[in-house]
C-alpha cells in the first residue's frame, strides 16, 4: 500500500508527496503536529495539514530569510525571532560571531519539543549560549519592547490559527517600536500566485507600507510551498537592502551558504510583473 501527504494549495490545487513513514501525530494546545518520513524530501514537519520545513528544501528559506537582512546590515547584535520553532532561522543566525544575543518566541513548546527529536538538521543551534528561548504569544511579547533589536525575523506559519495576530497592524506596529534606529524586520509574505494567499500577502504589505520608510519584497523558490514561488518581506528603519549591501564586507566573512549569494542579494528583489501590480495594488486598498 502507498501512503501520500496531500496539501490543498487551493480550492482546485493539491500537492502530494510519498510517504515512507509517519512519524509523529500529536494535538498540541494550538495546532495538530505531524512529522512525516519521505523518499524525496527526507523528513518533513506540518502544522495543521500545512508544509512547514522539510530536510531537502529548508535550506532555501532559511538562507534568504538570514543572509539577506544580516548582508544588508552585519553589526547586527540583538536579533528577534517570532516563530521558527523548527529551529532553521536561529542555526542561520548563529553562524555570525558579532551577534550577541537571539531571543526566540514561539507559542507553542511542542513544536520546538518535536524538533528537537526528529529535526536535528535545523533544530541543532538551539542550544546555542546566545539563544533565549520564551515559550509565549509573539504578538503580546512585543508590546512593551522599545528599540531593544537590530533585526525581527517573522517566521510564522500562515494568518490562521495562532500565526493571525502576527499579520496584525498592531504587531507590525509594536515590531517597528521594538526596533532599533538601524533596525530592519523581515517576514515570510507568503504566495503571490494563489488567490488566498495573495489576498494575504497584500494586506500585510499594505499594513507594513503604512509604518515603515523602507519597504521592499524579494522572492525565492522553494519547491514544496504552494505553488513553488514564495515571498518575502523587508521592512527597515532606514538601511535600504540594495543601497546599503555591502558585498565586501558579507563574502570576508566567509560563510558558506547553499542557496544564498550576493548576486542573488540583488536578483531577488526583481520581482514579476503581476506580483509589482499586486503590491501596487495593495497600497491602494
Ligand atoms: N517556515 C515556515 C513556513 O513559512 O511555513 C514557518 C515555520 S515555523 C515552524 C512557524 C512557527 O510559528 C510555528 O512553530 C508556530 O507554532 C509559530 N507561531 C504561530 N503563531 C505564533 C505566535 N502568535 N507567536 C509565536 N509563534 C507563533
Amino acid at each position: 500500500m502507498e501512503l501520500w501527504y496531500t496539501e490543498e494549495h487551493s480550492p482546485n490545487t493539491r500537492f502530494s508527496i510519498k510517504v515512507k513513514k509517519q512519524l509523529y501525530s500529536e494535538q498540541s494546545p494550538f495546532q495538530r503536529i505531524d512529522v512525516f518520513e519521505a523518499e524525496e524530501f527526507g523528513r518533513f514537519l506540518t502544522l495543521d495539514g500545512l508544509m512547514m520545513v522539510t530536510e531537502k528544501d529548508e535550506f532555501i528559506y532559511h538562507d534568504m530569510i538570514v543572509h539577506i537582512p544580516m548582508a544588508t546590515n552585519p553589526d547586527i547584535k540583538k536579533v528577534l525571532v517570532i516563530g521558527a520553532g523548527d529551529g532553521g532561522t536561529v542555526r542561520e543566525l548563529s553562524r555570525y560571531s558579532g551577534i550577541e544575543t537571539i531571543d526566540m518566541v514561539e507559542i507553542d513548546k511542542m513544536v520546538v519539543d518535536i524538533s528537537r527529536k526528529f529535526l536535528q538538521k535545523t533544530a541543532c543551534c538551539l542550544d546555542d549560549q546566545r539563544v533565549n528561548l520564551f515559550y509565549e504569544d509573539g504578538l503580546k511579547f512585543v508590546r512593551d519592547k522599545v528599540e531593544c533589536y537590530d533585526l525581527i525575523i517573522v517566521d510564522s506559519t500562515d494568518p490562521v490559527g495562532p500565526g493571525e495576530g502576527l499579520f496584525t497592524k498592531e504587531f507590525y506596529g509594536n515590531c517597528y517600536k521594538a526596533l532599533t534606529k538601524n533596525g530592519i524586520m523581515v517576514n515570510q509574505h507568503e504566495c503571490p500566485y494563489y488567490d488566498t494567499f495573495a489576498h494575504s500577502m497584500k494586506r500585510a504589505h499594505k499594513r507594513i507600507s503604512e509604518l515603515f520608510p523602507i519597504v521592499k519584497v524579494y522572492q525565492a523558490h522553494i519547491p514544496t510551498y504552494p505553488s513553488g514561488h514564495w515571498l518575502f518581506g523587508f521592512a527597515s528603519k532606514a538601511l535600504d537592502p540594495i543601497r546599503d549591501f555591502n558585498e565586501e564586507r558579507w563574502n570576508s566573512l566567509k560563510l558558506t551558504t547553499k542557496y544564498y549569494n550576493t548576486e542573488l542579494h540583488v536578483g531577488c528583489f526583481a520581482i514579476p510583473n503581476y506580483v509589482k501590480t499586486l503590491l501596487e495594488e495593495a497600497k491602494h486598498e
